[in-house]
């Protein structure tokens, strides 16, 4: 059986001693009561198969350097692989464990996929909301644990605590991710498990539900399903209504009327010919929803993109309000 590195198993007492010896250093968040988060996000160390790709992964990468600037968020964005045996999308829990054991300081980890955009550059996650869990992802009580489908949460977008239970998850969760038998055992087992999958090698949402519903006492309670805002929003049911959005609405909402997070899953703009979608949609979204959120950053700046569907901008004219207030600075 895989494992992910030494066994830890006393990682809550090495935090808090951890902790308690950097007490009042002038750590960069110790000024704030908030718990320190961190952004965790990556990509393939090669080059895209489809040449695009690379400039929508740059376009992405620019993103969330935005949504972190804004938010005073630290960003690490990985290319390595760091387990011979993990690859392609579970490559995030292996990097994940590294994380946590190097960031002692930080409390929560936020992982975001390379093809999950932020297109509410307002809205700040409710890490209060979520004192008494370990792991937060976006999903539906009734939809995993009842329906048992695999698309009940999706694992492109979460929150995950640093500390002994969530490694002790990792631990657990990346056996089914080891490329070769295992992986593709997995994905049978999860094609019967669970509702609506199709038979491909495992994935690592699969294996999460599965953990969920066959190990329930020991995960179930720490997780959080949150369906109140889009911490993981699925593309298809919000890219046509960023022009209503924009009419009717204003960023800070984070759910269906401002979508915090616009997620491209199936459409694998890295890939050559492998995405669910068809390419030409998903490129044409994905420009669109950069635009839509990129509109929100050039704001500050004066312009904006008139169209969501070309990268060209036009000054804003200024609002006689704004105008006002300049005068009065000045
Ligand atoms: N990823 C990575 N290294 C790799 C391949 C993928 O870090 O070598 C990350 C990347 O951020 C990607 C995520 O794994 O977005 C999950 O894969 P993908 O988005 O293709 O899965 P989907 O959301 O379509 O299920
Ligand atoms: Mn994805």
């Amino acid at each position: 059986r895989h494992t992910l590195g030494e066994s830890v198993s006393d990682w809550d007492e090495q935090r808090a001693a951890y902790q308690e010896r950097n007490k009042g250093s002038n750590s960069k968040h110790s000024h704030s009561s908030k718990p320190r988060l961190l952004m965790v996000s990556g990509s393939q160390p090669k080059p895209c198969d489809n040449p695009k790709g690379n400039h929508f992964i740059l376009k992405n990468l620019k993103n969330k350097v935005d949504y972190c600037r804004l938010h005073e968020i630290d960003l690490f964005y990985n290319m390595a692989q760091l387990d011979k045996k993990i690859s392609g999308f579970w490559s995030k829990l292996p990097l994940l464990r590294a994380v946590m054991l190097a960031h002692p300081d930080v409390e929560w980890i936020w992982w975001v996929d390379s093809d999950a955009f932020f297109t509410d550059m307002k809205f700040k996650v409710p890490t209060a909301k979520y004192e008494d869990y370990n792991l937060v992802v976006h999903g539906w009580y009734d939809v995993v644990y009842e329906h048992r489908s695999w698309v009940g949460l999706n694992t492109g977008s979460f929150l995950i605590r640093n500390c002994q239970w969530s490694l002790d998850l990792l631990d657990a969760w990346a056996p089914y991710g080891q490329k070769g038998k295992p992986q593709d055992a997995a994905g049978h087992l999860f094609t019967k498990y669970l509702q609506g999958r199709k038979d491909f090698e495992s994935d690592d949402q699969s294996a999460l539900i599965y953990l969920l519903l066959s190990q329930r006492e020991k995960w179930a309670q720490k997780t959080f399903l949150e369906s109140s805002y889009f911490l993981h929003g699925y593309w298809v049911i919000l890219v046509e209504n960023f022009e209503k959005m924009m009419q009717k609405y204003q960023p800070g909402l984070g759910d269906e009327r401002w979508p915090l997070v616009t997620h491209f899953v199936g459409c694998k703009p890295c890939h050559g010919n492998y995405g669910t979608y068809a390419r030409a949609r998903c490129t044409k979204e994905m420009e669109r929803a950069f635009n839509f959120a990129d509109n929100q950053v050039l704001e500050d700046y004066g312009y904006m993109h008139p169209n969501l569907s070309t990268y060209s901008v036009e000054k804003l004219v200024p609002k006689a309000s704004d105008i006002r207030h300049a005068k009065l600075r000045g």
